[in-house]
């Protein structure tokens, strides 16, 4: 992360309000001055590092930076990197608060509005706090510098910069004692939640729910927790019970998921989609009272479905669709509009190229004839008339070949009971293991399928610099979660669901930037030149992604730029 040293001696802040009283009613460009400078504030020391050059611009970015001795960390909260992590995202949830309500509008545009991308239920790495191995602390933000039409009211903007921000910072840093305590679970909870996945793969796992976890949500719209009056908490089956330890929480007890292919099944609006949307967030941890604390899956477990009229480029879905009426190559395999089906396989193929180790599938988001094609329907149509290898004759191959598991929710087709390892019932919220009914059941009416064709190793794509040339130039921006925008183009990222807000959504995008500066030097396989990135964002932060510090990019997954990547129209 780009850091300016404190600057020795900087003008106390409150100077600045003079200054900018005796700008009043002038033109707003007389704000320049303040670009590149520092002014000391109580505890920390403010840089100016853009100014925005009219009030409907992009606000203004600021930094504050604490030195350890102010912001006066436990060490707990900087001994490791996700202890940092979880106090950094811990800080933000209290700047976002505080900043939020020093806001006002004052005059035209962004006037008065502090601004920092707002915090959501995981925690994630964000350019907008930074906590270092020292304990020094470096907080981003944007602020509207106020003016009515272009001229700059500044009377406000001191009241703005010398009262309401150093009041704002006051209640991020330093830490009363409850904020102490609350920093404390935080970070308690995020190293629980670490250290319960990085128990998954040992325990033969995929993915872990304790008990008494809260899965349901409070709306389609509101990612927070159902509430406690109505939500049943989660309570594992006896028989897939399993008890992991935690280094705060001790010895957790709840539900694993085992390798293999996993069925989750049950009526109609009984919980089976909420129990793997929280599998899904379960790449990711929770803050405190989320509900989903415990939830874990396996770094790489991947949401994938149907979308169609999505873009594919050049992928390998003959593992699913062989022998189109087109005559198209599925081998690799390109449409400017795909299909549910030929959308769903592209989803797999791509997945499986970036090593995903578990795959999460809901029958809400699948195509039918992707998923299952019975016995009446193969004596209907045979099996040289259709493109489509369903997904139930490919799920043990997958396992077996590719080391792939699959968690899938299908309350439509006992089909699936030859296939699965394990079939979990979900029951009124209430999840029961059915698996011995499932397999009597399936010995007593057997349903006997054609062996599918061997399972070929998906052919890996290239780095390609035609391929991400159209991700180059124009400003980038993020307008909502689902949507890229730059230089009148637009890249729809509504299907891919485990990425969580509109930063991640625009650090996605510019990872893709920059992955396409480096394709004109870059030979090799695509997957590759992401590894690469990934581990300079590792090693450099999320800075060098950028050529100016801002507090906007959150971390992200390479399975979500990579699903990005694959879903830019040529
Ligand atoms: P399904 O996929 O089985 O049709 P959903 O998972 O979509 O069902 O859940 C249906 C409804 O039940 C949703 O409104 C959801 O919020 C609610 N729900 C899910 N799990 C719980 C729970 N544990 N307690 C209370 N309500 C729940
Ligand atoms: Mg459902």
């Amino acid at each position: 992360m780009h850091t300016t040293p404190p600057a020795r001696g900087s003008p106390d802040l409150a100077t600045l309000r003079p200054e900018l009283e005796s700008w009043e009613g002038r033109g707003y460009k007389a704000y320049r001055a303040l670009e590149g400078r520092v002014y000391a504030g109580p505890g920390f020391d403010l840089v100016f590092d853009h100014v925005q050059g009219d009030p409907f611009a992009d606000p203004t970015r600021l930094r504050a930076l604490y030195p350890s001795v102010a912001a006066d960390l436990p060490s707990y909260a900087t001994r490791t990197p996700d202890a940092r992590r979880a106090s950094a995202d811990f800080l933000h949830r209290r700047m976002s608060a505080s900043l939020s309500d020093a806001s006002a509008s004052v005059g035209s545009g962004h006037g008065g509005a502090f601004a920092t991308p707002r915090p959501v239920q995981q925690v994630l790495g964000r350019s907008a706090a930074r906590v270092g191995e020292d304990g020094a602390v470096e907080l981003r933000f944007r602020v509207g510098l106020p003016a009515r039409g272009r001229r700059i009211l500044g009377a406000a903007a001191g009241a703005l910069l010398c009262d309401g921000l150093p009041q704002a910072m006051g209640s991020v840093l330093p830490l009363s004692e409850t904020g102490r305590a609350a920093l404390r679970r935080h970070v308690h909870t995020v190293e629980d939640a670490v250290a319960l996945r990085a128990r998954l793969e040992a325990g033969g796992l995929v993915a872990f729910v304790a008990d008494g976890s809260i899965l349901p949500r409070r709306s389609g719209a509101d990612d927070a927790p159902m509430e406690r009056e109505r939500a049943v908490p989660f309570r594992s089956p006896d028989s897939l019970r399993v008890t992991l330890p935690a280094p705060h929480a001790g010895e957790v007890a709840g539900m694993g998921v085992p390798r293999g292919v996993t069925l989750i099944v049950g009526g109609g609006y009984h919980g089976k989609s909420t129990l793997l949307r929280a599998l899904e967030r379960g790449v990711y941890d929770h803050a405190p009272y989320d509900g989903r604390e415990r939830v874990v899956s396996i770094p790489g477990a991947t949401k994938v479905r149907a979308e169609d009229r999505r873009a594919v480029v050049g992928t390998d879905i003959s593992n699913f669709i062989r022998g189109l009426p087109s005559g198209a190559d599925t081998l690799a395999f390109s449409t400017e509009d795909a299909s549910g089906s030929t959308s769903q396989a592209a989803a797999i193929a791509e997945a499986i190229e970036t090593g995903c180790a578990c795959l999460l599938i809901d029958e809400d988001t699948s195509a039918t004839n992707f998923m299952i094609r019975d016995a009446r329907m193969r004596r209907l149509v045979e099996d040289a008339d259709e493109p489509v290898i369903p997904f139930i004759d490919r799920a043990r191959q997958l396992l077996d070949e590719e080391g792939t598991s699959s968690v899938l929710v299908v309350g439509g087709s006992g089909d699936y009971f030859d296939v699965a390892d394990t079939v979990i019932a979900m029951r009124r919220y209430v999840p029961d293991d059915v698996g011995e009914a499932a397999r009597r059941i399936a010995s007593e009416a057997p349903e006997p399928r054609p062996d599918p064709p061997a399972w070929r190793p998906v052919a890996p794509h290239a780095i390609d610099g035609a391929r991400l040339a159209p991700m180059v130039g124009g400003r980038l921006r993020a307008p909502t979660r689902d949507r890229l925008v730059w230089a009148g183009r637009e890249l729809d990222l509504g299907a891919i669901e485990q990425i969580l807000e509109a930063a991640q959504t625009k650090t996605i995008g510019l990872g893709l930037r920059r992955l396409a500066r480096d394709a004109a030097d870059a030979r090799g396989l695509l997957m590759e030149a992401v590894e690469r990135l990934m581990r300079d964002i590792a090693r450099g932060g999320l800075d060098v992604l950028q050529e100016f510090p801002t507090g906007d990019l959150a971390e992200f997954r390479p399975e979500e730029l990579v699903a990005a990547l694959h879903r830019i129209r040529p």
